[in-house]
């Protein structure tokens, strides 16, 4: 299958390019040329991107949007909350409420999800006929929604340090953990929920188990953690992952908000990447993580929409900037090219080849109008700055349109997320 596409504006790998042609066959770009006329190629509008890579997913969290702020709380009241909803699905609404979730990325921009799934077994815990009905539902979810999905099978043996699972938790664990690597045997990638729920002793399995595929934990989200990880182990979570071989250049630590020097040193060293989710750490009062210490000291960043309380990877890109300039009273914190550089970052899926314009590439596209409301008079290189998910236009996957005018090729996803959503209620 090929197919040739024009934009007046995109941003290749050596910087923003005007007039350029995209080649495309077998779901990769085959040629990318600068400087030419459209001729009879497909136009797209506005500046084209690459596809968003949305680093930190839990799809089902998509149902408490708009629904756990009225007592104010704290992340462990919120938390009760999404326990609330985990203990309601089943495979089939599972996959209903994934693919609203997933196509709502869509017409984000987002072309690639890597889903941090943890709701594994049925209530109170028992395993489903086949184990992997809720994976599966995720991965035909992300099939109908046109979105690349990389499942990361959780391992959660634990309700905290000292302290066994119990309610909707029990759906969440496994036996022990080598119960867990015979079912994550096959998964795209692996994940250690917290230091929180693995304990100690099972973090080496966990890494070995992993053997070169993607390795995502949750770090340090919220200070309680560190406190009761030092009282526990003395050692802090990202000190504790390093002692026990989880760090390393397939890992990805999400969050890192509260770290200290040493922990930041140690995830440049092992190669570790962080995924940032700004708009979840801001609605959970986490605290604004060290973005620029993290990039100055060398660690790759990516982006998450986490728990979907906003999905829109722009916002999630330009909050880096905007968060780093409230902490610091400093604008520039962060260049246009390194937050496009986070906002298509696809290697914590696995998937260093995708997340640019170049021959050879999966061929992910996301053009992003600059005649609306937001986005009119804006610069093309500024684009980050200005446009929201409601801009975007046209995504394409994999060479395959997804997105076209602003719709999703499912059709109307707001209906989609209400019936999936109301189902549960
Ligand atoms: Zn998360």
């Amino acid at each position: 299958m090929t197919e040739t596409c024009w934009a007046a504006a995109a941003h290749l790998p050596d910087g923003l390019a005007f007039d350029v042609t995209f080649e495309l066959a077998d779901g990769r770009f085959s040629a990318v040329r600068p400087g030419t006329a459209p001729g009879d190629a497909r136009r797209l509008p506005g500046v084209v991107l690459p596809g968003f890579a949305n680093a930190h997913s839990h799809a089902f969290h998509r149902a408490l949007r708009g629904r756990t702020h009225g007592g104010g709380g704290t992340f462990w009241t919120w938390r009760e909350a999404m326990y609330a909803v985990a203990a309601r699905l089943d495979p089939d609404s599972y996959r209903a409420l994934a693919t609203a979730a997933y196509a709502e990325m869509a017409l984000a921009g987002v072309t690639a999800v890597a889903e941090f799934h943890y709701l594994h077994h049925g209530p109170g815990g028992v395993p489903y006929a086949d184990p992997h009905a809720m994976r599966d539902a995720l991965r035909a979810a992300a099939a109908d929604a046109g979105v690349r999905l990389t499942v990361l099978d959780t391992c959660y043996l634990a309700g905290g340090f000292d302290t066994p699972s119990e309610g909707p938790q029990l759906r969440f664990g496994d036996r022990d953990v080598h119960a867990w690597a015979e079912r994550a045997a096959d998964a795209d990638g692996v994940a250690v929920h917290s230091v929180r729920a693995v304990p100690r002793d099972a973090l080496g399995v966990v890494a070995k188990a992993a053997e070169g595929r993607p390795l995502h934990v949750h770090l340090s989200e919220q200070p309680a953690e560190n406190a009761a990880c030092l009282r526990r182990h003395g050692l802090t979570p990202t000190a504790m992952l390093a002692a026990e071989g989880v760090l390393g250049p397939h890992a990805t630590a999400v969050h890192a908000t509260h770290l200290t020097d040493a922990d930041i040193a140690q995830l440049a060293g092992s190669g570790t990447g962080v995924c940032l989710c700004p708009t979840t750490e801001r609605d959970l009062a986490d605290g604004i993580g060290p973005a620029r210490a993290l990039h100055d000291a060398g660690v790759e960043l990516s982006l998450g929409s986490d728990e979907h309380a906003v999905v829109d990877l722009l916002e999630e890109a330009r909050a880096l900037e905007m968060h780093e300039r409230l902490a610091t009273g400093e604008r520039g914190r962060f260049r246009p090219a390194e937050l496009r550089t986070a906002l298509t970052n696809h290697a914590p899926m696995g998937r260093p080849d995708a997340g640019r314009i170049a021959v050879g590439a999966p061929a992910d596209l996301v053009a992003v109008r600059l005649d609306t409301v937001r986005t009119a008079g804006a610069d093309p290189a500024q684009v980050l700055y200005a446009a929201t998910a409601a801009d975007v236009d046209t995504v394409l996957v994999d060479g395959r349109t997804v997105v076209e005018g602003g719709a999703h090729r499912l059709g109307e996803v707001g209906p989609l997320l209400a019936g999936a959503i109301g189902a549960l209620r």
